[in-house]
């Protein structure tokens, strides 16, 4: 007797692995019930509130906590979606209370997340939009690692959850916060990823949940002129320029992407971002180079540069890092060029640097299992070129 299968039916697809409802905006959790059938269309509002205050309010991990949700529709919940926070991998806390998590979303997703306290009202957190990064800034270590993919707006959601796990701050204080700030200067180019950030940054600010104000979220770029307008309307988040240069001919060194989008259309850019006013300033990050971009002609360009936008400016001392060439400026210098900002009227404040001895500094980020490849790739690249000169 022969049997025949019929195997026209069966699937090659790796099952889906279940939709993490911390990513999910308002109005997609509200449809995300809907379409699993987790409740009747005329209920998914309320029941999507009940469940986004639970998650994004309360900060917990199992639907079976959710004692206002009725136990069949928790049961319900669990079997499509899915709660769990990624896997942190690694924890160090610097002798100066900055804080890392080394954070594992999926395999091979690794992203780094710091918080540093005493930043903005009470503390920020650095967080990361993208795994690596396409831009290939000459000063920064993320720039080495070469980008992995973009984050998804859940898991950039699940590093400020990790945070306020570590912070145990759920539910959302009202009032004294450890938390109080965010910012995205963590890995990646948020403005390639603005889909997600902007999804991420509904989550975070609305008031059932984390409750951050958007005042209080800080989106940096290093210059993706054409996204400008669309982050200012999106996500009302406030605005840094990754600038570090006055001119195009040092600035297409140090931040490459501006051989893209000059100096010209950056700044005007800049001038026409929503909501800019005193205020709302943008702010300048400017990371201080040894002899490269630290003279008072260069403080003193970068005052014509920005003449008329409400800003300020960060100094930001170099962060060193191995095999880079640079070197950070010496301490008077960055004084005397922040002393030449400040007479001119711009809130100059030189950044201490945080979390050096455990490499959570400005552009130290890297996920750890790329540091040592990159950093040997590195110096073969240099080893090669000094080669062939
Ligand atoms: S500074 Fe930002 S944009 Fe430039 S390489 Fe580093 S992470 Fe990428």
């Amino acid at each position: 007797m022969s049997i025949t299968l019929d195997l026209s039916r069966v699937s090659n697809a790796a099952p889906k692995a279940p939709v993490n409802l911390s990513g999910l905006t308002r109005a997609g959790l509200r449809q995300a019930l809907i379409d699993a059938d987790v409740c009747p269309p005329e209920k998914a509002k309320m029941r999507a509130s009940q469940v986004w205050s639970w998650i994004h309010h309360y900060g917990v991990t199992d639907f079976s906590a959710m004692s206002n949700v009725a136990k069949d529709m928790q049961a319900r919940l669990a079997e499509h979606f899915t709660l769990a926070r990624p896997e942190v991998v690694e924890r160090q806390v610097s002798k100066d209370g900055t804080r890392k998590w080394l954070i594992r979303t999926a395999p091979g997703i690794e992203i780094e997340t710091v918080y540093i306290p005493d930043v903005g009202r009470a503390g920020a957190l650095c967080v990361s939009s993208q795994v690596g990064c396409t831009l290939n800034c000459t000063f920064c270590h993320t720039g080495t690692q070469k980008l992995v993919r973009n984050l998804t707006a859940a898991e950039i959601v699940a590093q400020v959850q990790v945070a306020r796990d570590d912070l145990e701050e759920w539910p959302s204080p009202k009032e004294d916060r450890r938390l109080s700030n965010i910012v995205f200067m963590g890995m990646g180019e948020p403005l390639y990823n603005l889909d997600n950030v902007s999804d991420a940054i509904d989550i975070i600010s609305d008031n059932e949940g984390i409750a951050l104000s958007r005042r209080r979220i800080t989106v940096s770029t290093s210059g993706v002129v054409p996204q400008l307008q669309a982050l200012g309307e999106r996500t009302a988040a406030m605005l840094a320029i990754s600038l570090h240069a006055t001119n195009d001919r040092l600035r297409d060194v140090l931040v490459p992407l501006n051989k893209k989008y000059p100096l010209e259309q950056l700044m005007a850019a800049i001038r026409a971002y929503p909501g800019l006013s005193n205020a709302r300033r943008v702010t300048f990050e400017y990371v201080m180079l040894k002899g490269v971009n630290d003279s008072p002609e260069e403080a003193r360009a970068l005052l014509k540069l920005i003449e008329g936008i409400p800003a300020k400016i960060n100094l930001i001392p170099f962060n060193p890092w191995p095999g880079v060439d640079y070197e950070c400026s010496d301490w008077k210098t960055i004084e005397r060029f922040a002393a030449i900002l400040n007479k001119a009227g711009y809130a100059s404040p030189i950044r201490t640097p945080r979390g050096r001895d455990i490499l959570a500094a400005c552009g130290q980020l890297k996920s750890e299992s790329e540091k040592v490849r990159a950093s040997a790739l590195r110096k073969a690249e240099q080893a090669a070129g000094a080669e062939a000169a």
